[in-house]
């Protein structure tokens, strides 16, 4: 009876966790209660994955009819690039990095990997590219170990182990009553917001997509936490071309590009010392020590800066 209750149990287990995937896609961006705006044209091949050149091409978007939100917004991730989009609250960071993953398509202009526009592409071969570590993960009721496995299902016990310690979230883990085995989520063991990042963090080094996609918590981090997730993000950019929401400092210091974001608009582009230099809403920014930025929680590492 147990050896026929197992493969059950481990499909139920699966199950829950594809189930959740999608809740997981959904959440992180806000999406639940939305419908599918996307449907694939007829004959629509894979999306060949060449080197991770991200391009906008004059993109303009927006969610209803007559309110278009992006307007015009161009720039190109050279392969394996990171590029920061900082700008006030509701500039339209996050709608870029929706536009990405294809969950909807432009109204105008191209948006193109290794270039081929992603509207011709299958939606789930774009999206089969792409790692996504979202502001808010949701865990699901399960173990830690299955709930970093759900970035591969099929991953063993020592890859989910190793991308843990990759994400700095394995010491962490150790320390829990029931070390990897220890249930989580709602009815489990509940982790901070830094916690469920490096868990985030740990599933998309498991995926290893080709294009990550981060949209930083804005939630008030201690400093150690802080500095545990930007070594840990700074691993899984590495050698991928990233586009990350980003609101500390750290990150946006080291990004190969910043778009300043500001009503739909690309304002202002460059590395954070020519922005700097050209002193326009950019180093504002700066000055005024966040009051245009949308957190708070990065005081200490702004301060630093001066
Ligand atoms: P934040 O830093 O607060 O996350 P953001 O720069 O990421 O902001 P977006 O989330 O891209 O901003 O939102 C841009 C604009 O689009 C806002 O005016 C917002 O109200 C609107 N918007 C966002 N999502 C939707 C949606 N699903 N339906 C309609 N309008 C939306």
């Amino acid at each position: 009876i147990i050896q026929l209750y197992t493969p059950l149990n481990w499909f139920g287990t699966y199950y829950r966790m594809i189930q959740s995937s999608f809740v997981d896609m959904e959440n992180m961006f806000e999406l639940f209660s939305e419908e599918q705006e996307v449907k694939d044209e007829p004959g629509a091949g894979d999306l060949r994955f060449l080197s991770g050149r991200v391009e906008f091409e004059n993109v303009h978007f927006g969610y209803t009819e007559g309110k278009e939100i992006l307007h015009d917004v161009s720039f190109t991730a050279m392969p394996g690039q990171t590029i920061a989009l900082v700008g006030p609250s509701g500039s339209g960071k996050s709608t870029i990095v929706r536009l990405l993953f294809r969950f909807y398509d432009v109204w105008g202009g191209c948006i193109r990997i290794d270039g081929q526009d992603i509207s011709k592409a299958k939606q789930v071969s774009v999206r089969s590219h792409i790692g996504v570590v979202p502001q808010d993960t949701v865990l699901f009721n399960d173990t830690i170990c299955n709930n970093i496995r759900y970035g591969r299902i099929d991953a063993t016990n020592e890859e989910v182990m190793e991308a843990a310690m990759t994400a700095n979230i394995h010491d962490r883990i150790l320390t829990f009553p029931d070390g990897y085995e220890t249930q989580v989520g709602e009815r489990g063991l509940k982790l901070s917001g830094g916690e469920k990042q490096r868990v985030a963090i740990a599933r998309t080094i498991l995926k290893n997509p080709d294009i990550l996609l981060f949209d930083e918590a804005t939630s008030a981090l201690d400093t150690k936490t802080e500095r545990k997730i930007q070594s840990s993000l700074a691993k899984v950019c590495a050698n991928r071309t990233t586009i990350i929401v980003a609101h500390r400092l750290s990150t946006i210091v080291k990004a190969d590009q910043i778009l300043v974001i500001r009503n739909g608009h690309v304002i202002e582009r460059g590395r954070h010392e020519q922005l700097l230099k050209k002193g326009g809403l950019y180093s504002d920014m700066w000055a005024h020590q966040g009051s245009e930025m949308p957190s708070g929680s990065d005081i200490d590492s702004k301060v630093s800066l001066s």
